[in-house]
């Protein structure tokens, strides 16, 4: 048998995105899981489901159906159950390999025991990574607490300004009606300070929702990490679970036959966008 080395890599998708974007970036807090997955997730988590998903067609799915990809060609991995010296496994391939053959695509070869134990290292490695995030979230929320004075300070400040420019811009229109002959240099003026409101406006709201928005997250991400430890606790993760964490799995064949394997998460998991408290 063609003996094979298999390797995990784990790549970080990382953005990076200019300091004032990234507090400006709407998104930068979003849902780690989606609310309806996650309560779903809870009550197979609560029912130790045993379910294994089926295809249309009533049979068995094969653990890793769907979400096998081949990093080269894109198809799926397709299983296959091989019989050895009286023991059984299943194993993946390439389905444009094993279908039009090695000219068209490499095999992709991989077993299903291997992918599981990537697996339980990979979940293993996300669960530190996620408390370690926790750890980050609370020291982001306390450090805007002991800050709370300065932003409150500038949000009524900001609202100051707001109420002087809009006054601006009442005195504007008025003397616009005075002097028609140059409208349009009092219509410019007019349009920046309602710019300027805008903006204003935008700011404090974002300023306001700061503090929600980031200990939302915090407790997103305690509320994952206890998922992951339930799963981990297992001594098989189940399909479910797999499937509830992993999207898909790529699998990149190298010159030399050996195998990268890049897990993608659900979620937002995989977003490791920073976020920066606003000056
Ligand atoms: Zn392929």
């Amino acid at each position: 048998m063609n003996h094979k080395s298999v390797t995990s890599k784990i790549y970080k998708t990382k953005s990076f995105i200019d300091k004032k974007e990234q507090f400006r970036h709407e998104n930068f807090c979003e849902a780690i899981i989606d609310k309806e997955t996650w309560d779903q997730a809870q009550f197979l988590l609560g029912q130790r489901s045993v379910i294994h998903p089926r295809s249309s067609n009533g049979n068995k799915l094969h653990r890793y159906a769907g979400i096998l990809k081949c990093a080269e060609c894109g198809a799926n991995l397709t299983a296959r159950t091989r019989h050895w010296k009286g023991s059984t496994y299943v194993q993946y391939s390439c389905n444009t390999s094993h279908r039009y053959g090695k000219e068209y695509c490499t095999p992709h070869t991989i077993r299903e025991d291997m992918l599981d134990a990537l697996l339980k290292d990979e979940m293993k490695s996300w669960y530190k990574h996620i408390i370690s995030e926790g750890k980050r979230y609370e020291h982001i929320v306390k450090e805007w607490q002991r800050k709370k004075p300065v932003y409150d300070k500038k949000i009524q400040e900001n609202e100051q300004k707001i109420e002087k420019t809009n006054e601006d811009i009442e005195n504007l229109i008025m003397e616009r009606l005075n002097d028609l002959g140059r409208k349009e240099l009092y219509d410019k003026m007019i349009n920046k300070k309602q710019k300027e409101v805008k903006e204003l406006n935008r700011k404090n709201k974002e300023l306001k929702q700061y503090n929600l928005v980031c200990k939302k997250r915090q407790e997103e991400l305690d509320n994952f990490a206890e998922f992951l430890k339930e799963i981990l606790a297992q001594d098989t993760i189940s399909d479910i679970s797999m499937r509830m964490v992993v999207n898909k799995i790529l699998v990149h064949q190298n010159e030399d036959k050996t195998l990268d394997i890049k897990f993608e998460m659900n979620g937002k998991l995989g977003d490791n966008k920073e976020i920066e408290i606003p000056d």
